[in-house]
Protein backbone atom coordinates (compact mmCIF):
# COMPACT_ATOMS: atom_id res chain seq x y z
CA UNK A 1 0.00 0.00 0.00
CA UNK A 2 1.17 3.66 -1.08
CA UNK A 3 0.06 5.85 2.33
CA UNK A 4 -0.78 9.56 1.17
CA UNK A 5 -1.21 12.41 3.43
CA UNK A 6 -4.99 13.88 2.90
CA UNK A 7 -5.00 18.03 3.75
CA UNK A 8 -7.06 20.17 2.31
CA UNK A 9 -8.39 17.92 -0.41
CA UNK A 10 -4.98 17.07 -1.40
CA UNK A 11 -3.22 13.84 -1.54
CA UNK A 12 0.68 14.17 -0.62
CA UNK A 13 2.72 11.60 -1.70
CA UNK A 14 6.12 10.91 -0.39
CA UNK A 15 7.39 7.64 0.87
CA UNK A 16 9.61 7.74 3.84
CA UNK A 17 8.89 4.93 6.24
CA UNK A 18 7.87 1.00 5.88
CA UNK A 19 5.46 -1.23 7.70
CA UNK A 20 6.02 -5.09 7.92
CA UNK A 21 3.64 -7.38 8.75
CA UNK A 22 3.60 -8.98 12.34
CA UNK A 23 2.64 -12.28 11.02
CA UNK A 24 5.67 -12.43 8.92
CA UNK A 25 8.41 -9.80 9.60
CA UNK A 26 9.58 -10.26 5.88
CA UNK A 27 6.59 -9.12 4.83
CA UNK A 28 6.04 -5.18 3.90
CA UNK A 29 2.93 -3.51 3.88
CA UNK A 30 3.23 -0.28 3.19
CA UNK A 31 4.82 3.37 2.68
CA UNK A 32 3.76 5.83 3.89
CA UNK A 33 5.00 9.21 3.96
CA UNK A 34 6.22 11.17 7.99
CA UNK A 35 4.64 14.41 8.06
CA UNK A 36 6.27 16.81 10.45
CA UNK A 37 5.40 20.15 12.41
CA UNK A 38 4.38 22.15 9.11
CA UNK A 39 2.20 20.10 7.62
CA UNK A 40 0.44 19.78 11.07
CA UNK A 41 -0.34 23.41 10.84
CA UNK A 42 -0.65 23.72 7.13
CA UNK A 43 -3.67 20.68 8.23
CA UNK A 44 -4.80 22.76 10.81
CA UNK A 45 -5.28 25.84 8.90
CA UNK A 46 -7.14 24.33 6.31
CA UNK A 47 -9.45 22.69 9.03
CA UNK A 48 -9.75 26.30 10.41
CA UNK A 49 -11.19 27.74 6.60
CA UNK A 50 -13.11 24.85 5.81
CA UNK A 51 -14.95 25.54 9.81
CA UNK A 52 -17.49 28.04 8.66
CA UNK A 53 -18.85 26.47 6.10
CA UNK A 54 -18.89 23.08 7.06
CA UNK A 55 -20.96 24.68 10.44
CA UNK A 56 -23.95 25.74 8.32
CA UNK A 57 -23.46 22.78 5.73
CA UNK A 58 -27.07 21.96 5.03
CA UNK A 59 -27.87 19.17 7.34
CA UNK A 60 -29.35 16.20 4.94
CA UNK A 61 -26.13 16.53 3.03
CA UNK A 62 -24.03 16.51 6.11
CA UNK A 63 -25.52 12.92 6.77
CA UNK A 64 -25.57 12.02 3.00
CA UNK A 65 -21.65 12.01 3.54
CA UNK A 66 -21.38 10.05 6.42
CA UNK A 67 -23.88 7.37 5.35
CA UNK A 68 -22.05 7.02 2.02
CA UNK A 69 -18.89 7.04 3.93
CA UNK A 70 -20.36 3.82 6.05
CA UNK A 71 -21.99 2.40 3.25
CA UNK A 72 -18.05 2.77 1.17
CA UNK A 73 -16.72 1.03 4.74
CA UNK A 74 -19.31 -1.81 4.45
CA UNK A 75 -19.02 -2.08 0.61
CA UNK A 76 -14.75 -2.85 1.34
CA UNK A 77 -14.89 -4.22 4.52
CA UNK A 78 -12.67 -7.26 3.07
CA UNK A 79 -10.33 -5.18 1.97
CA UNK A 80 -9.83 -3.11 4.69
CA UNK A 81 -10.17 -6.21 7.43
CA UNK A 82 -7.17 -7.78 5.54
CA UNK A 83 -5.13 -4.60 5.27
CA UNK A 84 -5.77 -4.35 8.94
CA UNK A 85 -5.10 -7.93 9.87
CA UNK A 86 -1.86 -7.87 7.81
CA UNK A 87 -0.44 -4.42 9.45
CA UNK A 88 -1.99 -4.94 12.87
CA UNK A 89 -1.84 -8.64 13.28
CA UNK A 90 -5.73 -9.13 14.33
CA UNK A 91 -7.08 -11.69 12.30
CA UNK A 92 -9.38 -11.41 9.50
CA UNK A 93 -12.17 -11.85 11.04
CA UNK A 94 -11.22 -9.59 13.98
CA UNK A 95 -10.29 -7.13 11.13
CA UNK A 96 -13.07 -7.37 9.32
CA UNK A 97 -15.59 -6.97 12.43
CA UNK A 98 -13.62 -4.01 13.38
CA UNK A 99 -14.30 -2.57 9.70
CA UNK A 100 -18.03 -3.33 9.49
CA UNK A 101 -17.90 -1.84 13.25
CA UNK A 102 -16.78 1.45 11.85
CA UNK A 103 -19.08 1.18 8.88
CA UNK A 104 -21.96 0.90 11.63
CA UNK A 105 -20.69 3.78 13.16
CA UNK A 106 -20.60 6.08 10.79
CA UNK A 107 -24.49 4.78 9.51
CA UNK A 108 -25.32 5.91 13.81
CA UNK A 109 -23.81 9.21 13.02
CA UNK A 110 -25.07 10.04 9.81
CA UNK A 111 -28.50 9.63 11.53
CA UNK A 112 -27.48 12.08 14.62
CA UNK A 113 -26.91 14.41 12.44
CA UNK A 114 -30.87 14.75 12.38
CA UNK A 115 -31.50 13.98 15.84
CA UNK A 116 -28.99 16.17 17.42
CA UNK A 117 -30.98 18.37 20.01
CA UNK A 118 -31.23 21.96 21.30
CA UNK A 119 -33.46 23.06 24.11
CA UNK A 120 -36.28 25.49 24.99
CA UNK A 121 -36.66 26.61 28.18
CA UNK A 122 -39.60 29.34 29.62
CA UNK A 123 -38.16 31.52 31.19
CA UNK A 124 -38.59 33.72 34.96
CA UNK A 125 -38.76 37.05 33.16
CA UNK A 126 -42.39 37.40 31.65
CA UNK A 127 -41.70 37.99 27.85
CA UNK A 128 -38.64 36.01 27.53
CA UNK A 129 -37.59 32.37 26.23
CA UNK A 130 -34.44 30.68 26.69
CA UNK A 131 -33.21 28.33 24.11
CA UNK A 132 -29.93 26.22 25.16
CA UNK A 133 -28.17 25.50 21.78
CA UNK A 134 -25.15 23.31 20.89
CA UNK A 135 -22.31 24.80 18.93
CA UNK A 136 -19.55 22.94 17.10
CA UNK A 137 -16.44 22.82 19.20
CA UNK A 138 -14.37 23.99 16.22
CA UNK A 139 -11.65 22.31 14.89
CA UNK A 140 -11.16 19.08 16.52
CA UNK A 141 -7.84 16.78 16.38
CA UNK A 142 -8.02 13.27 16.69
CA UNK A 143 -4.97 10.92 17.86
CA UNK A 144 -5.14 7.70 17.53
CA UNK A 145 -3.58 4.49 18.91
CA UNK A 146 -2.34 1.54 16.54
CA UNK A 147 -5.13 -1.47 18.50
CA UNK A 148 -8.35 -0.15 16.45
CA UNK A 149 -6.60 1.11 13.40
CA UNK A 150 -9.91 2.14 11.74
CA UNK A 151 -12.48 1.58 14.53
CA UNK A 152 -11.07 4.67 16.64
CA UNK A 153 -10.83 6.70 13.43
CA UNK A 154 -13.96 5.99 12.58
CA UNK A 155 -15.76 6.98 16.19
CA UNK A 156 -13.88 10.05 16.19
CA UNK A 157 -14.00 11.19 13.02
CA UNK A 158 -17.93 10.73 12.61
CA UNK A 159 -18.73 12.11 15.69
CA UNK A 160 -16.52 15.38 15.31
CA UNK A 161 -17.73 15.63 11.70
CA UNK A 162 -22.29 15.13 12.77
CA UNK A 163 -21.87 16.99 15.20
CA UNK A 164 -20.09 20.03 12.31
CA UNK A 165 -16.59 20.07 13.41
CA UNK A 166 -13.58 20.34 11.30
CA UNK A 167 -11.17 17.15 11.85
CA UNK A 168 -7.59 16.45 11.21
CA UNK A 169 -6.67 12.85 11.71
CA UNK A 170 -3.46 11.69 13.45
CA UNK A 171 -3.31 7.85 13.41
CA UNK A 172 -0.28 5.31 14.99
CA UNK A 173 2.46 5.47 12.82
CA UNK A 174 2.36 1.42 14.01
CA UNK A 175 -0.35 0.60 11.75
CA UNK A 176 -1.96 4.07 9.55
CA UNK A 177 -3.18 1.86 6.41
CA UNK A 178 -6.54 1.90 7.22
CA UNK A 179 -6.52 5.90 8.03
CA UNK A 180 -5.34 6.20 4.45
CA UNK A 181 -8.18 4.27 3.40
CA UNK A 182 -10.92 6.07 5.18
CA UNK A 183 -9.57 9.83 4.12
CA UNK A 184 -9.60 8.21 0.22
CA UNK A 185 -13.82 6.93 1.32
CA UNK A 186 -14.43 10.09 3.03
CA UNK A 187 -12.97 12.06 -0.27
CA UNK A 188 -15.17 9.68 -2.02
CA UNK A 189 -18.19 10.35 -0.17
CA UNK A 190 -18.25 13.91 -0.95
CA UNK A 191 -16.55 15.40 2.04
CA UNK A 192 -15.73 19.60 1.22
CA UNK A 193 -12.14 20.53 1.02
CA UNK A 194 -10.47 20.69 4.26
CA UNK A 195 -13.04 19.58 6.24
CA UNK A 196 -11.32 15.98 6.96
CA UNK A 197 -7.38 16.35 6.90
CA UNK A 198 -4.95 12.99 7.95
CA UNK A 199 -1.15 13.68 8.82
CA UNK A 200 0.48 10.69 9.36
CA UNK A 201 3.53 11.68 11.99
CA UNK A 202 4.91 11.15 15.09
CA UNK A 203 3.55 12.11 18.08
CA UNK A 204 6.32 14.65 19.46
CA UNK A 205 5.97 16.85 16.73
CA UNK A 206 2.60 16.13 14.88
CA UNK A 207 0.74 15.53 17.94
CA UNK A 208 1.56 18.21 19.73
CA UNK A 209 1.44 20.92 16.78
CA UNK A 210 -2.63 19.49 16.66
CA UNK A 211 -3.07 20.06 20.54
CA UNK A 212 -1.59 23.25 20.59
CA UNK A 213 -3.61 24.37 17.56
CA UNK A 214 -6.67 22.79 17.46
CA UNK A 215 -9.91 23.58 19.68
CA UNK A 216 -10.24 19.97 20.80
CA UNK A 217 -8.01 16.94 21.02
CA UNK A 218 -9.63 13.33 21.45
CA UNK A 219 -7.25 11.09 22.09
CA UNK A 220 -6.71 7.22 22.93
CA UNK A 221 -3.64 5.87 23.88
CA UNK A 222 -1.42 5.19 26.56
CA UNK A 223 -1.84 6.55 30.26
CA UNK A 224 1.25 7.90 30.44
CA UNK A 225 1.15 9.28 26.59
CA UNK A 226 -2.51 10.85 27.99
CA UNK A 227 -1.08 12.46 31.05
CA UNK A 228 1.71 14.78 28.49
CA UNK A 229 -1.57 15.56 26.27
CA UNK A 230 -3.17 16.98 29.04
CA UNK A 231 -0.28 18.93 29.88
CA UNK A 232 0.23 20.12 26.17
CA UNK A 233 -3.13 21.02 26.05
CA UNK A 234 -3.56 22.93 29.39
CA UNK A 235 -0.84 25.90 28.09
CA UNK A 236 -3.36 26.30 24.96
CA UNK A 237 -6.35 25.94 27.04
CA UNK A 238 -7.35 23.46 24.18
CA UNK A 239 -10.55 20.86 25.13
CA UNK A 240 -9.53 17.70 25.66
CA UNK A 241 -10.69 13.59 25.90
CA UNK A 242 -8.79 11.04 26.63
CA UNK A 243 -9.65 7.32 26.73
CA UNK A 244 -6.37 5.49 28.26
CA UNK A 245 -5.29 2.45 29.51
CA UNK A 246 -7.01 -0.73 31.88
CA UNK A 247 -6.20 -3.15 34.16
CA UNK A 248 -9.40 -4.65 33.73
CA UNK A 249 -10.55 -7.00 36.54
CA UNK A 250 -12.95 -10.27 36.07
CA UNK A 251 -14.58 -11.56 39.21
CA UNK A 252 -15.61 -15.20 39.21
CA UNK A 253 -17.88 -16.11 42.38
CA UNK A 254 -18.79 -19.58 43.66
CA UNK A 255 -22.25 -19.61 42.40
CA UNK A 256 -20.66 -18.52 38.74
CA UNK A 257 -22.07 -20.58 35.63
CA UNK A 258 -18.64 -22.23 34.92
CA UNK A 259 -18.87 -22.72 31.48
CA UNK A 260 -19.70 -18.73 30.93
CA UNK A 261 -17.05 -18.01 33.25
CA UNK A 262 -14.20 -20.13 31.47
CA UNK A 263 -15.64 -18.52 28.10
CA UNK A 264 -15.77 -15.27 29.03
CA UNK A 265 -12.53 -14.87 31.21
CA UNK A 266 -10.95 -16.69 28.07
CA UNK A 267 -12.38 -14.31 25.22
CA UNK A 268 -11.88 -11.43 27.44
CA UNK A 269 -8.08 -12.12 28.44
CA UNK A 270 -7.13 -13.53 25.04
CA UNK A 271 -8.77 -12.87 21.66
CA UNK A 272 -7.29 -9.84 19.60
CA UNK A 273 -4.29 -10.94 21.06
CA UNK A 274 -5.05 -9.17 24.74
CA UNK A 275 -4.30 -5.65 22.97
CA UNK A 276 -7.65 -4.56 23.89
CA UNK A 277 -7.68 -1.49 26.97
CA UNK A 278 -11.08 -3.39 27.86
CA UNK A 279 -9.14 -6.64 28.04
CA UNK A 280 -9.39 -8.77 31.15
CA UNK A 281 -5.54 -8.78 32.94
CA UNK A 282 -6.66 -9.55 36.51
CA UNK A 283 -8.99 -12.88 37.05
CA UNK A 284 -10.35 -12.40 40.56
CA UNK A 285 -11.60 -16.00 41.58
CA UNK A 286 -13.49 -16.33 45.34
CA UNK A 287 -11.81 -20.03 46.92
CA UNK A 288 -14.58 -22.33 46.33
CA UNK A 289 -14.60 -22.63 42.84
CA UNK A 290 -10.65 -21.20 42.15
CA UNK A 291 -9.51 -24.90 41.76
CA UNK A 292 -12.47 -26.19 39.33
CA UNK A 293 -12.21 -22.93 37.56
CA UNK A 294 -8.40 -22.87 37.17
CA UNK A 295 -8.83 -26.08 35.67
CA UNK A 296 -11.48 -25.86 33.05
CA UNK A 297 -9.18 -22.14 32.02
CA UNK A 298 -6.00 -23.93 31.62
CA UNK A 299 -7.72 -26.40 29.00
CA UNK A 300 -9.74 -23.84 27.18
CA UNK A 301 -6.28 -21.40 26.63
CA UNK A 302 -4.90 -24.31 25.22
CA UNK A 303 -7.28 -24.82 22.71
CA UNK A 304 -6.79 -21.64 20.99
CA UNK A 305 -4.94 -21.68 18.12
CA UNK A 306 -2.48 -19.03 17.47
CA UNK A 307 -0.78 -18.74 14.42
CA UNK A 308 -0.77 -15.85 11.08
CA UNK A 309 -3.47 -13.40 10.73
CA UNK A 310 -4.67 -14.54 7.73
CA UNK A 311 -5.24 -18.20 8.34
CA UNK A 312 -8.86 -19.24 8.42
CA UNK A 313 -8.16 -21.26 11.73
CA UNK A 314 -5.88 -18.74 13.39
CA UNK A 315 -8.03 -17.85 16.66
CA UNK A 316 -4.97 -15.64 18.02
CA UNK A 317 -2.90 -13.25 15.86
CA UNK A 318 0.76 -12.17 16.42
CA UNK A 319 1.58 -9.29 19.27
CA UNK A 320 1.50 -6.12 17.17
CA UNK A 321 4.94 -4.91 17.16
CA UNK A 322 8.49 -6.09 18.25
CA UNK A 323 8.86 -3.63 21.55
CA UNK A 324 5.22 -4.88 22.32
CA UNK A 325 6.49 -8.40 21.76
CA UNK A 326 9.48 -7.79 23.92
CA UNK A 327 7.21 -6.32 26.97
CA UNK A 328 5.13 -9.09 26.93
CA UNK A 329 7.99 -11.44 27.45
CA UNK A 330 9.24 -8.77 29.99
CA UNK A 331 6.10 -8.96 31.77
CA UNK A 332 6.44 -12.69 31.95
CA UNK A 333 9.98 -12.89 33.52
CA UNK A 334 9.07 -10.49 36.00
CA UNK A 335 5.87 -12.18 37.45
CA UNK A 336 8.09 -15.63 37.62
CA UNK A 337 10.09 -13.45 39.50
CA UNK A 338 7.69 -12.06 41.67
CA UNK A 339 6.84 -15.60 42.40
CA UNK A 340 3.28 -16.36 39.59
CA UNK A 341 3.38 -19.74 38.59
CA UNK A 342 3.03 -20.06 34.80
CA UNK A 343 0.56 -22.51 34.38
CA UNK A 344 0.17 -21.76 30.16
CA UNK A 345 1.77 -19.64 27.71
CA UNK A 346 4.48 -17.05 28.18
CA UNK A 347 7.08 -18.48 25.82
CA UNK A 348 7.09 -17.61 21.70
CA UNK A 349 5.23 -20.09 19.37
CA UNK A 350 6.95 -21.23 16.32
CA UNK A 351 4.71 -20.58 13.34
CA UNK A 352 5.15 -21.40 9.58
CA UNK A 353 6.34 -17.34 9.09
CA UNK A 354 8.81 -15.57 11.30
CA UNK A 355 6.33 -13.63 12.82
CA UNK A 356 5.57 -12.40 16.66
CA UNK A 357 3.51 -14.66 17.91
CA UNK A 358 3.19 -15.33 21.38
CA UNK A 359 1.08 -18.27 23.59
CA UNK A 360 -1.48 -17.14 25.63
CA UNK A 361 -0.77 -16.37 29.19
CA UNK A 362 -1.74 -17.66 32.15
CA UNK A 363 -0.84 -17.11 35.73
CA UNK A 364 -1.63 -18.54 39.04
CA UNK A 365 -0.64 -17.89 42.74
CA UNK A 366 -0.78 -13.71 41.80
CA UNK A 367 -1.42 -10.86 44.55
CA UNK A 368 -2.94 -7.72 43.52
CA UNK A 369 0.25 -5.86 45.07
CA UNK A 370 2.56 -7.63 42.47
CA UNK A 371 3.84 -5.44 39.97
CA UNK A 372 2.20 -7.52 37.06
CA UNK A 373 -1.16 -6.74 38.88
CA UNK A 374 -0.63 -3.23 39.06
CA UNK A 375 0.14 -2.01 34.96
CA UNK A 376 -1.02 -3.12 31.94
CA UNK A 377 0.56 -5.48 29.84
CA UNK A 378 -1.63 -5.00 26.72
CA UNK A 379 -0.80 -8.33 25.81
CA UNK A 380 -2.36 -12.15 25.96
CA UNK A 381 -1.57 -12.40 29.72
CA UNK A 382 -3.70 -12.62 32.37
CA UNK A 383 -2.89 -13.85 36.25
CA UNK A 384 -5.46 -14.98 38.48
CA UNK A 385 -5.77 -13.73 41.91
CA UNK A 386 -7.49 -15.98 44.78
CA UNK A 387 -10.03 -13.73 47.42
CA UNK A 388 -12.29 -15.39 50.01
CA UNK A 389 -15.42 -14.01 49.05
CA UNK A 390 -17.20 -11.38 47.14
CA UNK A 391 -16.31 -8.29 49.35
CA UNK A 392 -13.09 -8.80 49.17
CA UNK A 393 -13.67 -9.46 45.17
CA UNK A 394 -14.40 -6.20 44.72
CA UNK A 395 -12.38 -4.42 47.18
CA UNK A 396 -9.26 -6.21 45.01
CA UNK A 397 -11.00 -4.85 41.83
CA UNK A 398 -11.22 -1.69 42.85
CA UNK A 399 -7.53 -1.85 43.88
CA UNK A 400 -6.02 -0.46 40.82
CA UNK A 401 -4.15 2.40 39.48
CA UNK A 402 -6.98 2.13 35.79
CA UNK A 403 -10.69 2.25 35.84
CA UNK A 404 -12.02 1.62 32.57
CA UNK A 405 -13.94 -1.93 32.44
CA UNK A 406 -15.06 -4.11 34.99
CA UNK A 407 -16.49 -7.87 35.20
CA UNK A 408 -18.48 -10.59 37.11
CA UNK A 409 -19.75 -14.29 36.63
CA UNK A 410 -22.36 -14.61 39.17
CA UNK A 411 -25.91 -16.30 38.83
CA UNK A 412 -26.48 -14.34 42.18
CA UNK A 413 -28.86 -11.24 41.01
CA UNK A 414 -28.15 -9.76 44.58
CA UNK A 415 -24.02 -10.13 43.95
CA UNK A 416 -24.19 -8.66 40.41
CA UNK A 417 -26.21 -6.02 41.76
CA UNK A 418 -23.42 -5.31 44.92
CA UNK A 419 -20.73 -5.24 42.00
CA UNK A 420 -22.40 -3.09 39.62
CA UNK A 421 -23.02 -0.30 42.23
CA UNK A 422 -19.98 -0.34 43.48
CA UNK A 423 -17.32 -1.39 41.11
CA UNK A 424 -14.97 1.62 39.96
CA UNK A 425 -14.99 1.30 36.54
CA UNK A 426 -16.74 3.17 33.89
CA UNK A 427 -17.89 0.19 32.31
CA UNK A 428 -19.54 -2.82 34.05
CA UNK A 429 -20.27 -6.22 32.51
CA UNK A 430 -22.59 -8.87 34.13
CA UNK A 431 -21.84 -12.56 32.90
CA UNK A 432 -20.06 -11.33 29.76
CA UNK A 433 -16.64 -10.49 28.70
CA UNK A 434 -15.03 -7.40 29.61
CA UNK A 435 -14.34 -6.37 26.42
CA UNK A 436 -16.89 -5.72 23.56
CA UNK A 437 -19.07 -2.52 23.59
CA UNK A 438 -22.25 -1.52 21.61
CA UNK A 439 -21.65 1.86 19.30
CA UNK A 440 -24.75 3.19 20.31
CA UNK A 441 -24.06 4.10 24.58
CA UNK A 442 -21.49 5.72 26.46
CA UNK A 443 -18.19 4.08 26.15
CA UNK A 444 -15.02 5.25 28.50
CA UNK A 445 -13.49 5.02 32.06
CA UNK A 446 -13.20 7.59 35.09
CA UNK A 447 -9.82 8.78 35.88
CA UNK A 448 -6.95 7.55 35.26
CA UNK A 449 -8.06 5.43 32.31
CA UNK A 450 -10.42 8.28 30.99
CA UNK A 451 -11.15 11.92 31.16
CA UNK A 452 -13.19 14.69 29.19
CA UNK A 453 -16.66 12.77 28.48
CA UNK A 454 -17.72 9.60 26.86
CA UNK A 455 -16.57 8.63 23.39
CA UNK A 456 -19.56 6.89 21.26
CA UNK A 457 -23.58 7.25 20.90
CA UNK A 458 -25.29 10.14 21.66
CA UNK A 459 -23.06 10.78 24.50
CA UNK A 460 -19.86 12.13 22.43
CA UNK A 461 -22.28 15.58 21.97
CA UNK A 462 -20.98 16.21 25.10
CA UNK A 463 -17.42 16.43 23.96
CA UNK A 464 -18.11 17.51 20.42
CA UNK A 465 -20.16 20.76 20.97
CA UNK A 466 -20.08 24.15 23.37
CA UNK A 467 -23.49 24.99 24.95
CA UNK A 468 -24.75 28.65 24.34
CA UNK A 469 -27.24 30.00 25.90
CA UNK A 470 -29.70 32.51 24.72
CA UNK A 471 -32.06 34.70 25.98
CA UNK A 472 -35.02 35.86 23.84
CA UNK A 473 -37.30 38.84 25.21
CA UNK A 474 -40.35 38.53 22.17
CA UNK A 475 -42.47 40.85 24.31
CA UNK A 476 -45.79 38.07 24.42
CA UNK A 477 -46.55 37.52 28.03
P1 LIG B 1 0.46 5.59 22.65
O1 LIG B 1 0.04 6.39 23.83
O2 LIG B 1 1.87 5.19 22.53
O3 LIG B 1 0.12 6.37 21.29
C1 LIG B 1 -1.19 6.81 20.99
C2 LIG B 1 -1.11 7.96 19.99
O4 LIG B 1 -0.51 9.08 20.64
C3 LIG B 1 -0.25 7.67 18.76
O5 LIG B 1 -0.86 8.22 17.62
C4 LIG B 1 1.05 8.39 19.09
O6 LIG B 1 1.79 8.76 17.93
C5 LIG B 1 0.53 9.61 19.82
N1 LIG B 1 1.48 10.30 20.70
C6 LIG B 1 2.60 9.79 21.29
N2 LIG B 1 3.19 10.75 22.04
C7 LIG B 1 2.43 11.85 21.94
C8 LIG B 1 2.52 13.17 22.49
N3 LIG B 1 3.52 13.52 23.30
N4 LIG B 1 1.57 14.07 22.15
C9 LIG B 1 0.55 13.73 21.34
N5 LIG B 1 0.41 12.50 20.79
C10 LIG B 1 1.34 11.58 21.09
O7 LIG B 1 -0.52 4.32 22.64
P2 LIG B 1 -0.45 3.03 21.69
O8 LIG B 1 0.73 2.21 22.10
O9 LIG B 1 -0.63 3.43 20.27
O10 LIG B 1 -1.80 2.29 22.14
C11 LIG B 1 -1.89 1.43 23.23
C12 LIG B 1 -2.50 2.12 24.42
O11 LIG B 1 -3.77 2.67 24.06
C13 LIG B 1 -2.80 1.16 25.56
O12 LIG B 1 -2.42 1.75 26.78
C14 LIG B 1 -4.31 0.99 25.51
O13 LIG B 1 -4.91 0.64 26.73
C15 LIG B 1 -4.75 2.34 25.04
N6 LIG B 1 -6.07 2.27 24.43
C16 LIG B 1 -7.13 2.80 25.11
C17 LIG B 1 -8.42 2.71 24.58
C18 LIG B 1 -9.61 3.31 25.29
O14 LIG B 1 -10.60 3.56 24.62
N7 LIG B 1 -9.54 3.54 26.58
C19 LIG B 1 -8.62 2.07 23.35
C20 LIG B 1 -7.51 1.54 22.69
C21 LIG B 1 -6.25 1.65 23.23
Amino acid sequence: MKGRNYIDGRWIEGAVFTTYSPSDLDEKVGEYPLAGQAAAEEALAAARRALPGWKRFNMQARSDILRRAGDALLARADEIGRLLAREEGKTLKEGIGETVRAAHVFHFYSGEVLRHPGQWFNSMRDGHNILVSYEPVGVVAAITPWNFPIAIPAWKTAAALAYGNTVVLKPSNNVPGCAVLLAEILAQAGIPEGVFNLVIGSGGTVGTALITGADAVTFTGGTETGRKVLQTAALSMTKVQLELGGKNPFIVLDDADLDLAVEAAAQGSWLQTGQRCTGSERIIVTERVHDAFVDRLVARVARFKVGHALDPDTEIGPVANQMQFDQNLEFVALAKLEGAELAFGGTPVEARTRGLYLAPTLLLNTRNDMAINRHESFGPIAGVIKVADLEEAIAVANDCDYALSSGIATTSLRSAEKFRRESGAGLVMINTPTAGLDYHVPFGGRPPSGYGGRETGAASAEFFTEIKTSYINHGVV
